[in-house]
């Protein structure tokens, strides 16, 4: 029996709920009661997430999408970009499994001349936060004011500060209890959260890295392709250029997983160390951002990222951007103990299934249930094999990193990876762009 609550002028939140369960599209003065409510506690999370609920099963038009997305951006305050004199590019990640993305295309943007400004949340669930891979850098703040940070967007092209409290504060609530009830994975519910918190952060153009497959929310690549569409959508809204990328995450991204070694693999990559597919997706994304905000071709825009890469660009405003936020590079928070684990038998790498290595790290200490949980920046994996490589019985096949020892962590490792006798064609990382 649902409690009937009359507020204000008496709209019935029970009513809106009941108009969702018969299909009916709501107006935004509707979504704006059911949100607007909920932030100011007027209604309790039973009730919302009996809402959440319906718009889970029954979805959200095009419309209610973007009166939802609306609706919670005016929860919050909206970043004003206006004294920035460059090209201006935000980038978005889904979560993938060892995605370090931003800590390389950020640098590799900003040294082409265009501005990256990036708020980054902290890791939930199994999904690591891009902020807890920084906060592994001794000394690195993420919390600056707003004049530090367009300061230092002025001077170094690029800054990583943690997503503002004040912005989109409607989707905070929302997206915490949905996690909580296990209703994230709804196409218009994941389209409006991360839309109201990119417009909210002030950029022209936005380009997202939707991940697609074990290890991501999207498992396939029809769900990925709406999802896109929606984002799309929305953005014409508001005048802003979106660009999805769809995105293989059927492996980890990279050889590490764990937020210290993370930012190792990144310091690895700007001194020429790197896994193929990861090269690969950074040099796109970055090409993306590059070619968008430049108005130039793709294939001039990857030139100039590989360019900036191989000429050490790109590596110095890395190195600076993270000295001028307080961080020392040379000194991570990677205290651990290390078990090198071997391969049972001989073949190839055909899969390696990132869901279970996310849990692996989890268990080992890097991600948090809750958002007050304190985590281990040193502990993690890393891969000495990935997919399509040939391994022989007794060859390294990755290394655990550990402050907590956990039963069998060598067969939890062993057993994420599947080795068969005959290869099969590793995937391209690159699935298929949308704009
Ligand atoms: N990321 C978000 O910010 N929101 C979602 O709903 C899902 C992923």
């Amino acid at each position: 029996m649902i409690k009937l609550i009359r507020i204000g002028d008496g709209m019935k939140a029970v009513e809106i709920i009941e108009k969702k369960r018969n299909n009916k599209e709501l107006k935004y003065e509707e979504i704006e009661y059911m949100v607007n409510s909920y932030v100011k506690g007027k209604i309790n999370d039973k009730t919302m997430s009996d809402f959440i609920w319906e718009v889970y099963y029954k979805s959200l038009s095009i419309k209610e999408t973007q009166y939802l997305t609306d609706v919670m951006i005016k929860s919050g305050e909206v970043l004003d970009l206006s004294k920035i004199k460059m090209p201006i590019v935000d980038k978005h990640s889904t979560g993938g499994v060892g995605d370090k993305i931003t800590l390389i295309v950020s640098p590799i943007v900003a040294a082409a001349g265009i501005c990256v400004p990036k708020m980054s949340g902290r890791g939930l669930g199994l999904t690591g936060g891009t902020a807890d891979k920084l906060e592994s850098i001794d000394g690195y703040k993420l919390n600056l004011s707003k004049k530090a940070f367009i300061e230092q967007l002025n001077k170094i092209g690029c800054a990583v500060i943690s997503q503002s409290e004040k912005m989109a504060v409607a989707d905070k609530k929302i997206y915490a209890l949905r996690n909580e009830i296990g209703a994230v994975d709804s196409i218009p519910l994941i389209a409006s959260s991360i839309m109201s918190k990119k417009i909210a952060s002030g950029s022209d153009i936005i380009v997202i890295d939707l991940k697609v497959g074990k290890g991501a929310f999207m498992k396939n690549i029809k769900d990925a392709t709406s999802l896109a569409k929606t984002m799309i959508k929305i953005g014409k809204y508001y005048n802003k250029k979106v660009i999805c990328t769809l995105s293989d995450m059927n492996a980890p991204l990279g050889l590490n997983i764990g937020n210290a070694l993370e930012v190792k693999e990144a310091i690895d990559f700007f001194n020429n160390k790197y896994d193929k597919r990861l090269y690969d997706l950074s040099i796109y994304i970055s090409a993306l951002m590059i070619s968008s905000a430049k108005n130039i071709s793709l294939m001039s825009a990857k030139k100039l990222a590989i360019n900036l890469v191989e000429n050490g660009y790109a590596k110095s405003k890395f190195y600076s951007w993270i000295k001028y936020q307080g961080g020392n590079i040379n000194k991570l928070k990677s205290k651990a103990k290390k078990l090198d684990v071997y391969s049972p038998k001989s073949g190839y790498i055909n899969k390696i299934d990132s869901h279970k290595l996310s849990k692996l790290v989890f268990d080992l200490g890097a991600g948090r249930v809750k958002k007050s949980d304190s985590i281990d920046y040193g502990c993690g994996v890393v891969l000495n094999k990935t997919i399509g490589s040939k391994v022989y019985e007794g060859d390294l096949i990755g290394s655990v990193y550990y402050n907590k020892k956990l039963k069998n962590m060598d067969e939890l490792l062993i057993d994420c990876f599947q080795i068969d006798k005959k290869k099969k064609r590793v995937k391209k990382i690159i699935i298929k762009t949308i704009k």
